[in-house]
């Protein structure tokens, strides 16, 4: 299943069937080691082998260690998609595994503060939608500016570097909410909260396999003072972390996130989940260029679970082409297409895993079943219950900028929030 899903769905062959008669095993392809490959770090082979022969990096100890450390400041943001499958392998549905349940359990974890990645979410479109109009407006004829590639998914950026290295210049250079996260934590809020930010210890719990390499780019150090993100668990590992503690979930009470950095809006929830960072993105373009809001459903077109789907909006004086991708394998047919001319975008969304993160690689394991959908339902039903839907409406973005960033795009968000995707390399390109 692990050679399947690779090649069929994703498309990227890593794995190989090696040896012959009862030598037969599975290996990664011409006997490499995995991280000497261009493997995107996707995890679908996890999630997808029936007899638990693969499994990621462990770091629940390096958790451990650091909750235990008194010299240490341990806080801990949560991704989008985590909220929806967290509960699965608790045997709880949504209504009884809430975000403030999951929040309740992350403080009884010993978290010293609970954050949200939704707030970094929201932050990642003021960047990202922000760039995009300048791209629109200002460097519309520059080589690469067009389609501009959504650039918060690690394993997607892996992919294109590898495989389709002439479009890495068109991917947004805004970081992932992970990234943008740790060095808004090390910097902004350790001021605030009078820390040394070399104190801090700057969790995070995704979905997600890639944003654990992601955490280790040599790059992303921005904040001056280590790893800006020191250590990546998956669903998996939190929810080992709440059975090793013995934490019944269903008795606990809805606990708020902690603040500033844990609020958030539904703009941001749904980046959890295929056309999600899109329909987000556009939202508050929108607003960029009006100075208006559009209705908050107006581009749930660009909603379902085919693999690619593409759709048009209008803005003033612009109609904007605009298309997603979902799963690596749909990503390869998209980027071909491109590049022979046969179609043309605006702005393109891709997440490497099918049904995006809430499919992602760190997710609960259930045998035999796609789960994706349901989970992203429960994203969108989050969004629809939430008080605020516009990510420029988050009055703790709109308090970081004012009194730290100054404005999407400026100096210091450029260093803090954006990165330069020629800092690294994979193995073979
Ligand atoms: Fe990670 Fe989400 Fe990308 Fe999958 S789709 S690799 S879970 S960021």
């Amino acid at each position: 299943r692990c050679i399947q899903v690779c090649d069929n769905i994703q498309g990227v062959g890593i794995w190989d069937v090696q040896n012959r008669g009862t030598r037969t095993n599975v290996g990664v392809k011409f006997a490499q080691y995995i991280e000497e490959s261009n493997c995107a770090l996707c995890g679908q082979c996890i999630t997808h082998c029936p007899v638990g022969a693969l499994h990621e990096r462990d770091d629940v100890q390096k958790v451990y260690d650091a909750l235990a450390d008194k010299e240490k400041t341990v806080i801990v943001q949560v991704a989008p998609a985590v909220r929806s499958a967290w509960g699965e392998s608790l045997g709880l549905d949504a209504k009884q595994s809430t975000p403030g349940k999951m929040s309740n359990a992350l403080h009884k974890l010993g978290f010293d503060y609970v954050f949200d990645t939704n707030f970094t979410a929201d932050l990642t479109i003021m960047e990202e939608g922000s760039e995009l109009i300048e791209r629109l407006t200002k460097h519309a004829n520059k080589p690469h500016s067009f389609p501009m590639f959504t650039s918060c998914c690690p394993g997607w950026i892996r992919f294109v570097k590898a495989h389709y290295p002439q479009f890495v210049d068109n991917l947004s250079t805004a970081k992932s909410p992970q990234q943008m996260f740790g060095p808004i934590a090390k910097t902004y809020w350790a001021k605030r909260m009078k820390l040394d930010p070399e104190n801090i210890v700057c969790v995070s719990i995704m979905p997600c396999l890639a944003k654990k390499h992601e955490s280790d780019l040599e790059n992303m150090d921005d904040a001056g003072a280590g790893q800006d993100v020191d250590i990546v668990l998956t669903t998996r590992e939190f929810v080992r972390m709440i059975n090793s503690s013995q934490i019944n979930v269903a008795d606990l009470k809805d606990d708020k996130f902690d603040s500033p950095l844990g609020e958030s809006t539904g703009a941001a929830v749904i980046f959890g989940v295929t056309g999600g960072v899109m329909e987000a993105a556009l939202r508050s373009a929108y607003f960029l260029v009006t100075g208006k809001n559009p209705k908050a459903d107006a581009f749930k077109e660009v909603r379902g679970y085919d693999g690619w789907r593409e759709a048009s909006f209008k803005l003033p004086g612009k109609t904007l082409k605009v298309a997603i991708a979902n799963g690596l394998g749909n990503a390869a047919k998209l980027l071909d297409a491109i590049d022979e001319g046969r179609v043309t975008y605006d702005f393109v969304e891709i997440m490497a895993c099918p049904g995006g993160c809430v499919g992602g690689g760190g997710q609960p394991i259930c045998d035999g079943k796609e789960l994706a959908q349901g989970r992203g339902q429960i994203l969108y039903n989050l969004d629809k219950g939430a008080k605020l839907r516009f990510s420029h409406e988050n009055p703790e973005v709109q308090k970081l900028y004012e009194d730290f960033l100054g404005a999407p795009l400026s100096k210091k968000s450029h260093k803090l929030l954006h990165s330069n995707h020629h800092d690294w390399n994979m193995p073979h390109v």
